[in-house]
């Protein structure tokens, strides 16, 4: 690309947005540079994502220790350390780190360490020095929002910001706010017996998953001893010498009651970082609560200057800052790319116990757009893996639309559900039928928990079964068992595609 300008593509920000973005640029032959006034990553590497699934690996561990008689094992004065949770977070942060310095060395992004803000539509101030660049991508992120009037003062008041490196516990921690990263460190703090409160001002916890999810984790809180009060305003907090007082009012009753902990840990969302960093200068429009808007490839108003990630209010999980960054480098270089005109193919994970995994509409808000629905659900109760790990709570639910057998949700809460979602994404994002999943399913996963959820949602009326399903054979629908073996009924299959032929998932040694 030839311009005048010092850079083709100045990237402002260097979480996974912004370093995604950079390298997939610079791959695409872009001279490329690389903002950043912390530390590469971002939340999500040091302060987020990373850090946080250490810690609740060792509150997984913790609390099947504690379940030693269920397994046969015992032993006694089990000690835990905290801080040693914490430290092995650290290392892991710290570790993935410095990987992506590395990668822009290998990939040859000039990383420019420093604030830095718009100057003009073309010019990005860092600590005094200008650069210039022919395109600017936007990944400033967001920060912890706080409730009016609130400071985080790191020690009875945190944001994830400062949780997220506290090494020693609190005897008592109020939560306000059930979304996922609320929820995830009430699982934390709970398995090492810190007394967890947690307020949601929404009718359920993890406000955006579908009720029934809601509700199963609910449960599996209340019996981990985590109270939580739903439908509850945060009215008041106050912060004293030996704690904090929290005001709550319950929305349904009008009720008010004051409880009291050790910490209070605001996880209410998060602010974008869309001020201060000169975008008036540039001509940047915001929308009135500071997110940056822009369409399918990433543009803003200004056309060569893109926004990613957490800044454009979209969704707020890395994956899909990393996704747009992919999408605007690509853009910039006029490569063949896939503009992303519906976030509701990005996979939603929560990772506390039990596990959340969702994507697309939720049963209420199907319902809600009028759509008539096929409501497929398969409980792990009957699922011989889950048994296996002694984690039976949940289900998978799979919503469709009748008419089509277009796949519009899924919600999957239980053991490891996390690691099923992917197939499904993709299968929802290539417009697969339950029909054509199971076609492909039973061949690409060992234990598909999903099976039997997506045949009550199949329109084309693939054989009903009873459970998961660890055999699958290709089989005649009008031929009885013995069905024959997969590669052998694909070889003599006349046509697949006339729904002669169905894969159909069978019990070993059962119809
Ligand atoms: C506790 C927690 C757990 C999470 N877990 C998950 C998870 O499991 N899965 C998931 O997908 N997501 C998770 N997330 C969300 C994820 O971290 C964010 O969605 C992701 O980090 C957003 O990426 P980003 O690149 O848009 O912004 P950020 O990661 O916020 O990065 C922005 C970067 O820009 C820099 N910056 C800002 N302004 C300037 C400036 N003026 N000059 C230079 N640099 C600047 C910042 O220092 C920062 O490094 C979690 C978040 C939290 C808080």
């Amino acid at each position: 690309m030839a311009t005048s300008f010092a850079y083709d593509v100045l990237v402002l920000g260097g979480g996974p947005g912004g370093y995604v973005a950079a390298i997939r640029a610079a791959q695409l032959g872009l001279k490329t540079a690389l903002v950043e006034k912390e530390k590469l990553g971002g939340v999500c590497l040091n302060w987020g994502c990373i850090p946080s699934k250490s810690l609740i690996r060792n509150a997984e561990i913790v609390n099947l220790l504690g379940r030693g008689q269920e397994f046969g094992f015992q032993f006694d004065n089990l000690r835990l350390d905290y801080s040693v949770a914490v430290r092995r977070s650290r290392q892991n942060a710290d570790r993935l780190v410095k990987g992506i310095g590395f990668l822009m060395k290998k990939n040859a992004v000039t990383v420019l360490t420093g604030t830095g803000v718009l100057a003009d539509p073309h010019t990005v101030v860092v600590d005094g020095q200008a650069h210039t660049a022919a395109h600017i991508i936007l990944a400033t992120g967001a920060r912890p929002a706080l409730l009016p009037g609130l400071t985080a003062d790191g020690e009875r008041v945190l944001t994830y910001r400062q949780a997220i490196v506290q090494e020693t516990l609190p005897r008592s921690l109020i939560i306000v706010g059930a979304g996922p990263i609320g929820m995830e460190f009430a699982y934390v703090y709970r398995a090492y017996g810190v007394e967890v409160t947690v307020v949601e001002m929404l009718p359920h916890v993890l406000p955006n998953e579908d009720d029934e999810v809601a509700e199963v984790v609910a449960k599996a809180f209340r019996k981990q001893g985590i109270r939580l009060f739903e439908n509850t305003r945060t009215e008041q907090v106050e912060a004293g010498a030996d704690g904090v007082r929290v005001t709550l009012k319950n929305q349904a009753t009008g009720a008010v009651e004051t409880i009291s902990a050790d910490q209070v840990l605001i996880a209410i969302g998060v602010r974008p970082n869309s001020d201060g960093i000169g975008l008036e200068a540039a001509g940047v429009r915001t929308d009135e609560r500071g997110w940056v808007p822009v369409d399918a490839v990433m543009r803003t108003n200004v056309p060569h200057i893109f926004a990613i990630g957490d800044l454009t209010g979209k969704l707020a999980l890395a994956h899909v800052a990393s996704a747009q960054g992919i999408v605007a480098a690509e853009t910039i270089a006029g490569v063949e790319t896939m503009p992303i005109e519906d976030y509701g193919n990005m996979p939603r994970c929560t990772y506390c116990q039990p596990q959340v995994a969702s994507l697309g509409l939720t049963e209420a808000q199907a319902r809600a757009r009028g759509y008539q629905i096929r409501v497929g659900k398969f409980p792990f109760q009957a699922n011989g893996k889950a048994l296996g790990l002694g984690e039976r709570e949940g289900f998978v639910k799979i919503i469709a639309d009748e008419r089509y057998g277009e796949i519009l949700g899924v919600h999957m809460v239980g053991p490891e559900v996390t690691e099923l979602l992917p197939e499904l994404s993709l299968a929802r994002m290539m417009e697969l039928t339950p029909a054509e999943i199971e076609l492909f399913a039973g061949q690409l996963s060992a234990v598909l928990e999903y099976a039997a959820a997506l045949q009550q949602v199949d329109t084309e009326d693939v054989p009903p079964t009873t459970s998961v399903l660890p055999l699958y054979n290709v089989m005649r629908d009008d031929e009885p068992e013995p069905s024959l073996p997969v590669e052998e009924a694909l070889a003599n299959a006349p046509d697949r595609q006339d729904g002669y032929f169905r894969v159909r998932a069978v019990l070993e040694g059962s119809s």
